[in-house]
């Protein structure tokens, strides 16, 4: 392709909200021979609520939700913030949001949040701190076990019944039992079974990569037509997983949102990263898909061969 032809389809990319990092970017994409796809926040809407919950120590609702809400302050992670939401709603209203309230306006009244101490943020698996003087963990079996706390086969149960409906359970200990387990959904973006249909008509592979757990990423990539998943994956294997991907020679592309896609992003020879997402996500990715429509990964593929096939 000629510089020119290189200009003007960066310009019609520009003019669909795809923004292209330079022409070598816009070349390695007609090559691209498998696409894989973070979970949370891309294949999803990323607006992760809670749907269900279970207490296990006889601590009412309001006071379990105060202390697991007050850990989760301290996170940026889409599953702390639906927490959060659903704990605000319930504290400050008295019930719990329904699909109808859960969108409106919150308050800005915080005052039932306790402070946590000794925060910690453990990437891909939840947060720790101390809340009213209990040690507090949220988060996934990872955490759980690292730490050292038992899960009663009851337990484990009602976690993968959460699991198999799509739903991502997060597992609440205070101080080294188990306290309960909150069940949250995050509904696929409407596009995504499409997208990952159009792209397989194109010749390229699909496939999951997520931080979440088994049978949630199995039951998510089956609603969307995925067969390859990578799941229980840490931020730094994501970027080893799309390194194995290239090891044969395919061209690879990968499509994210998060802190923890940033370096898959930048390993993979074609990085995507959805505008809504993290600010690190953007500075790792080749593109950035400001329509955050799954669609434009096919438009900006579409893009590129026309511009660097030979054929027309
Ligand atoms: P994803 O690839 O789905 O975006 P992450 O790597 O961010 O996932 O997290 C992986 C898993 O770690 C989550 O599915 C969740 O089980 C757990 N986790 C991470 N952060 C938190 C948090 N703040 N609260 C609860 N669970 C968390
Ligand atoms: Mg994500």
């Amino acid at each position: 392709a000629t510089p020119t032809a290189v200009m003007v389809a960066t310009g019609i990319g520009a003019s669909n909200g795809i923004l292209i990092k330079g022409g070598d970017a816009l070349e390695r994409a007609h090559k691209v021979g498998c696409v894989v796809f973070d979970k949370t926040g891309t294949l999803t809407k990323g607006k992760p609520a809670v749907t269900h919950h279970r207490i296990y120590n006889k601590t009412p609702l309001a006071d379990f939700l105060t202390l697991v809400a007050s850990a989760e302050a301290g996170s940026e992670h889409p599953l702390a913030k639906a927490i959060v939401d659903y704990a605000h709603h319930f504290l400050v209203f008295g019930e719990p949001p329904t699909p109808k309230t859960a969108h409106t306006p919150r308050t800005r009244d915080t005052s039932w949040m306790k402070q946590a101490s000794s925060f910690e943020n453990i990437p891909g698996k939840g947060v720790c701190c101390h809340v009213d003087n209990k040690v507090i963990l949220v988060g996934n079996r990872k955490l759980m076990t690292d730490s050292g706390v038992a899960i009663s086969p009851a337990i484990e149960d009602y976690v993968q019944e959460n699991e198999q409906r799509a739903r991502t359970a997060v597992i609440v200990a205070f101080d080294g039992t188990v306290a309960g387990v909150i069940g949250v959904s995050d509904p696929l973006k409407q596009e995504a079974a499409v997208v990952v249909e159009g792209l397989k008509s194109m010749g390229i592979k699909c496939m999951m990569v997520t931080g979440d757990n088994w049978q949630t990423a199995r039951s998510v990539a089956d609603e969307v037509g995925i067969i390859e998943v990578m799941a229980e994956v840490l931020p730094a294997g994501k970027a080893k997983a799309i390194q194995s991907l290239q090891a044969d020679g395919t061209v690879v592309a990968m499509v994210g949102d998060g802190v923890n896609d940033s370096p898959a992003l930048a390993a993979a020879d074609v990085g995507m990263a959805i505008g809504a997402g993290t600010d690190i996500a953007i500075e790792a990715a080749d593109y950035v898909l400001m329509r955050n429509s799954l669609e434009d990964v096919i438009t900006a593929i579409d893009l590129s061969r026309k511009t660097f096939s030979r054929i027309k």
